[in-house]
């Protein structure tokens, strides 16, 4: 098959996914909740991310691919099996990629299920406590075919579609908002945490590394204390994934 069709079929998948809900969830959440997630993950976000969430006395949540523990790119270092160990131990939620960084919309259902039991067991191999329940598409890219194989395995997976989760959702394509650096500035985070107190919403932020020169798709601990600091001053309480979706009533 060229790669193009694969492209274009990639993209209808995405897009049907966006759009079809396999099973409409309404969220029961009290009050305004931010979650702050991190995908893949570099090193800088189990160590500096997870610093300023502590120091604010909350709790993130790591979406991890075993296949890129340890590997390092130009972009950056990713944490080691001890940093996510730590990252659990300190009361972080290890969240669930797909174990190779393959996208979803490019596996078949038993191509799926290997990806997501070589995660698990990568992960268990660390610490025999660390349960995944929820994931995180890798590139963002949602799957049509493989939403009802993930709402099997997991409460929630998250995209990248922007927008504040609020009312009745999809939990197997929650939305999600950049804090990347150069995706997003002061004044949108803002605006983003007036959709979620006007609609009673949950904002999820998603990035990678945090750091003074972040990557493409990193942010600066001040862009991230800023988001912290935005949520302590409207009162918003800061939740992991699951304890956010324990508060919507999943
Ligand atoms: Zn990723």
């Amino acid at each position: 098959m060229n790669a193009m069709w694969s492209e274009a079929r990639a993209r209808v998948s995405h897009r049907l996914a966006t759009h079809l809900s396999v099973e409409p969830f309404r969220l029961l959440n009290e009050t305004p909740m931010v979650s702050f997630t991190f995908d893949d993950i570099p090193k800088s976000a189990a160590t500096t991310g997870a610093r300023l969430l502590e120091d604010h006395d909350a709790r993130g949540t790591f979406y991890i691919s075993g296949g890129l523990v340890g590997t390092e790119t130009s972009d950056w270092t990713a944490v080691d099996g001890q940093d996510i160990i730590d990252l659990h131990r300190n009361g972080h939620e290890i969240g669930c990629h797909t174990f190779s960084h393959a996208r979803a919309c490019d596996l078949d259902a038993e191509a799926l299920a290997a990806e997501i039991a070589g995660n698990r067991s990568y992960l268990r191999t660390l610490d025999a406590s660390i349960k995944l329940k929820n994931f995180a598409y890798p590139f963002g890219y949602g799957s049509f075919g493989r939403k009802g194989q993930l709402k099997q395995a997991f409460q929630s997976c998250r995209s990248i579609v922007p927008g504040v989760n609020s009312g009745t959702v999809d939990l197997q394509f929650l939305r999600a908002m950049p804090l990347i650096e150069h995706g997003i500035d002061r004044d949108e985070i803002e605006r983003a945490y007036d959709q979620a107190q006007i609609h009673n919403g949950w904002l999820i932020f998603y990035t990678h590394d945090v750091a003074n020169r972040p990557s493409a798709y990193g942010c600066s601990p001040d862009l991230m204390s800023h988001a912290l600091e935005a949520a302590a001053k409207r009162n918003i309480p800061v939740l992991n994934m699951a304890e956010a979706l324990l508060c919507a009533g999943v």
